[in-house]
């Protein structure tokens, strides 16, 4: 249970909320936007705990009250989060939220809607959303979550208080991995460089990615083999799809570390720890060549996410940042 007071960064957004509660001054459409994995749910339901609070502690939920309670276990009648189905939001999702905040709030004062991926929303569910928050209800309140608000009518936008939830900063990053993570505090700056601002990545890479970082160092390394040992790497190093997706991520990392090793001081590695290693690939690859790698495995990674059988991708990926192209006529087809 993530109250807003417990919320990382976004400091200004949060007491913005807060604000609006104690005020009674509560807007009845908001657009939380930004990258993914900044907390902008969390936030969502942190404010939909606060409204629905029946303690409500200067604009911030109790956490312990029915109310609270219940918007945390997503069993609130008066609160509820809508979801892409499939790959859209589509009309009889925005029909049924419409239909189902006429009758008002079961308890309290507010009834609370949140659409995750709202830049998701069809066409007739975009317009099917305008409507409804052009003729805002008593006490309903919308919020639309997105990372990808210019995809959104500027409408809609334009209805809705637009609150940007930036890219963590990395102590901010650290703060929330030891609070909720608890894990020691190496590995969690070496995460917290390499999540971009997303506490979300952070934390996913604390699961996986520390040890993704070292399987990515071994499989550059043995791009250096012959065929059937490239194919023989390719073969071992397939599996989950995101899994493959991390360690892609993580070996994109290790070239654009020794770009930097090459091109500048080294200041900023991100690998920073690693500098032996690093300086033992900068003497393997020049900056076209990696410049040409990283565009490959960007390639790769959208065949992945486009689900193309993630063994025969990585086979034709490795074989070609080895170097080895010839063979690979058929398999660029993948790409
Ligand atoms: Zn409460």
């Amino acid at each position: 249970m993530i109250l807003l007071r417990d919320i990382i960064g976004h400091d200004d957004i949060i007491k913005n909320l807060r604000g609006a509660l104690v005020s009674e001054r509560v807007s009845h459409a908001y657009l939380f936007s930004g990258p993914r994995g900044v907390g902008k749910i969390t936030a969502a339901m942190a404010f939909a705990a606060a409204l629905k609070c029946q303690r409500p502690v200067e604009g911030d939920g109790c956490g312990e009250c029915d109310g609270c309670r219940r918007v945390f276990r997503d069993l609130h009648p008066d609160v509820s989060v809508i979801n892409p189905e499939g790959s859209s939001v589509k009309i009889s999702q925005i029909r049924q939220l419409s239909a189902s905040v006429q009758m008002g709030p079961a308890t309290g004062r507010w009834t609370v809607r949140i659409v995750d991926g709202a830049d998701l929303m069809t066409v007739e569910a975009a317009n099917s959303m305008l409507k409804t928050l052009e003729e805002p209800l008593p006490g309903v309140i919308i919020i639309l979550v997105s990372a990808r608000p210019q995809a959104l009518l500027p409408t809609i936008i334009s209805r809705c208080q637009h609150m940007y939830f930036r890219p963590l900063l990395k102590y901010q990053l650290v703060q929330g991995m030891i609070r909720i993570a608890g894990v020691p505090e190496e590995e969690v700056l070496m995460a917290a460089s390499l999540a971009g601002g997303s506490l979300g990545k952070a934390l996913s890479l604390l699961s996986g990615g520390i040890s993704a970082r070292d399987r990515a160092y071994e499989v550059i390394r043995r791009l250096n083999g012959t065929v059937e040992e490239v194919l023989a790497l390719a073969g071992e190093t397939a599996g989950k799809r995101e899994d493959v997706l991390v360690l892609l991520e993580m070996i994109i990392v290790w070239f654009r570390d020794v770009m930097l090793y090459n091109e500048t001081d080294g200041r900023h590695l991100i690998n920073w720890d690693r500098g032996n290693e690093t300086e033992g690939l900068a003497g393997c690859f020049t900056t076209g060549r990696i410049v040409e790698i990283i565009n490959d495995i960007e390639r790769a990674k959208g065949a992945l996410a486009a689900s193309a059988n993630v063994q025969i991708a990585l086979e034709a990926l490795f074989l070609r940042l080895a170097g080895k192209d010839p063979d690979v006529v058929r398999l660029e087809e993948v790409f």
